[in-house]
């Protein structure tokens, strides 16, 4: 499917289920509940009822209060944890483990220091058996499209925090998964940097063809990035709202940001999770 997009005609107004119907859902979630036992005996119920479909190649930003279960909800996408109800699927079949179908990326790059970028980059490749030979030419294209052509033999201490996380996200990507999930992969970098971030992971998305889901606390950052915004509750989390962003892509941070569209989007978003708007 082709990645410059297939974005209602309308504005923002545009149902996201009506848009959905068009498209072939890579992930369905249906039903989620995650329940967390503490020491205390209590126990947490982080999400209730979770619903979400991500159709392939769309890019989905998750936003909500501090708590309300955007990373739980990851960690079960990724595999990495189990619901305690409720059904996952990845391109129509059960999420039971990690998989190399799905890449993660979180807060802190978590690179290896001993290891080259080249290194690090292709690890998930070695460490799952793979031959390199098979994948190399398509990692070195990637290392390209992030713009790290040149520091294939620099160390992790040798890279500014943004060009690590850049680093992270291609490793993400080596295994060439279909899905890319990022835990506010900005969230450690100033303001300026996390903004030229933004401008180069759209960028990367738009030449890797991903199905993306991004956590984020930063509402500019969802509305810039995202085909769509998804709105949690806080906890226990649950989806309250589901917003379209129909600006023209590719979005120029300059342009972006005060276009009446982002505006109002941002404006909407931030109703809801001061509690103002929601359903
Ligand atoms: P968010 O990513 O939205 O900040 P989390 O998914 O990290 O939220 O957490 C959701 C809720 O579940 C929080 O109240 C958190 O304290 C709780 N929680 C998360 N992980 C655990 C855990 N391993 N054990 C107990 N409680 C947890």
């Amino acid at each position: 499917m082709s990645l410059t997009m297939a974005v209602p005609a309308t504005g923002a107004s545009a149902s996201a289920t009506e848009w959905d119907a068009r498209r072939t859902a890579l992930i369905e979630a249906t039903g989620i509940v995650k329940i967390y036992p503490t020491v205390s005996g209590e126990a947490v119920l982080a999400l209730d009822q979770v619903n979400l479909s991500v159709q392939d190649g769309e890019f989905v930003c998750l936003v909500g209060p501090s708590g309300c279960g955007k990373s739980t909800l990851l960690r079960l996408l990724a595999g990495l944890d189990r619901a305690d109800a409720g059904h996952f699927s990845l391109a129509g079949r059960p999420i039971d483990g990690p998989s190399s179908e799905v890449g993660v990326v979180f807060q802190q790059a978590t690179l290896l220091p001993w290891f080259t970028i080249w290194q690090n980059v292709t690890l998930p490749v070695r460490v799952g058996g793979r031959t390199l030979k098979a994948r190399e030419a398509a990692i070195r294209e990637l290392i390209r499209i992030a713009g790290l052509q040149g520091f294939e033999n620099k160390y992790p201490y040798e890279l500014s925090g943004g060009m690590q996380q850049r680093v992270a996200i291609m490793r993400a990507l080596a295994c060439d998964p279909k899905l890319l999930l990022l835990d506010e992969p900005f969230g450690s970098l100033d303001a300026l940097t996390r903004e030229k971030m933004n401008a180069e992971l759209q960028r990367i998305w738009l030449a890797s063809r991903k199905t993306v889901v991004l956590i984020t606390h930063s509402i500019d950052e969802a509305v810039f990035l995202g085909d769509r915004v998804v709105v949690m509750s806080p906890r226990p989390g649950r989806i309250i709202r589901e917003l379209v962003v129909n600006l023209p892509r590719p979005r120029l941070p300059a342009e972006t940001f005060g276009h009446p569209e982002h505006i109002a989007l941002a404006r909407e978003i931030r109703g809801l999770l001061e509690g103002g708007d929601a359903p």
